[in-house]
């Protein structure tokens, strides 16, 4: 076990990235999602700022999770860009395509299957998400949410649309963070994703205590055109506000790819004592 200078013993740190990518900083681990760290790829470019990558992996990265197998979720040049020594949890399959791509430890999983990272268990649960069976999902069309259980449990989901069994996860686990998506892969929110007033609705069915809107705002089809239209910014404004009426003791924190929300085990006063009147939005800044 690495020694370590600092620690995250204040409250989980959760830092997006874009789009599907976030950093979750759990007492002792940090704990990467679905990694797309590049300026463009495929048909898209990235409109948010770009990671300092030094940074990001100056101190261990403990694991990498993987939801699933579309191209905005695994990027191999970008988990290549990953040290080979952090191990990637993916679903079961994708271990055949990753080796050959990328030198890290690939650990596969099933929904049920747990792996402790530090003194973070991960469990792999339900996602319905059954979009696009094309390559490299040929490998794996398996698609995970994953439970991230420490002194708080966080859920990250990839992707997925709206499904029954979120009821069951909100039964089975007290979750403190939801990581949810709230939109589609650039303009385009076709095949089983979430619309931001279905994300809502998931709230009600998860019951967290804190949600973080993800898989929006983050990147757009080549061309200066699309800078401006709505989906780049409409999505988790959307959301907070519907959420606002659906899932009130849900506490929304829209943050915009880059920025950082420290969720506190006790809620701080002003949490506790003074109802919040506004979900907390951050100025737009287009
Ligand atoms: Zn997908
Ligand atoms: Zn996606």
């Amino acid at each position: 076990m690495h020694h370590r200078g600092i620690g995250y013993h204040d409250g989980t740190h959760i830092t997006f990235i874009g789009h599907a990518t976030t950093l979750i900083e759990m007492g002792d681990v940090r704990i990467l999602t679905d990694p797309v760290l590049r300026p463009r790829f495929r048909f898209l470019k990235r409109r948010a700022a770009m990671p300092r990558t030094a940074t990001l992996f100056s101190d261990k990265i403990d694991a990498v999770v993987l939801s699933h197998m579309h191209f905005d979720h695994m990027d191999y040049p970008s988990l290549g860009m990953i040290p080979d020594s952090t191990p990637i949890i993916a679903p079961e399959g994708a271990g055949r395509y990753l080796a050959r791509k990328v030198g890290h430890e690939i650990i596969e999983m099933r929904v049920g299957d747990t792996v402790d990272v530090g003194s973070i268990r991960i469990q792999a649960t339900p996602s319905n998400h059954q979009s696009g069976f094309y390559w490299p999902m040929w490998f794996s069309k398996t698609v995970l949410s994953y439970m991230i259980m420490g002194s708080q449990t966080v859920h990250f989901v990839g992707d997925t649309a709206l499904f029954d069994g979120m009821k069951e996860l909100g039964e089975q686990f007290d979750i403190d963070v939801s990581l949810l998506p709230v939109w589609g892969c650039g303009p385009y929110l076709r095949g089983d994703h979430m619309t931001p007033s279905e994300a809502a609705e998931a709230l009600t069915m998860l019951s967290p205590r804190v949600a973080v809107p993800i898989h929006w705002g983050t990147l757009h089809p080549m061309g200066p055109w699309w800078k401006r239209m709505a989906f780049l910014w409409h999505p988790p404004h959307a959301f907070a506000w519907e959420a606002s009426n659906s899932a009130p003791n849900t506490d929304v924190r829209v943050l915009h790819p880059g920025e950082c929300t420290v969720v506190r085990s006790e809620p701080d006063r002003t949490e506790a004592e003074v109802p919040a009147l506004m979900p907390r939005i951050k100025p737009v800044l287009a």
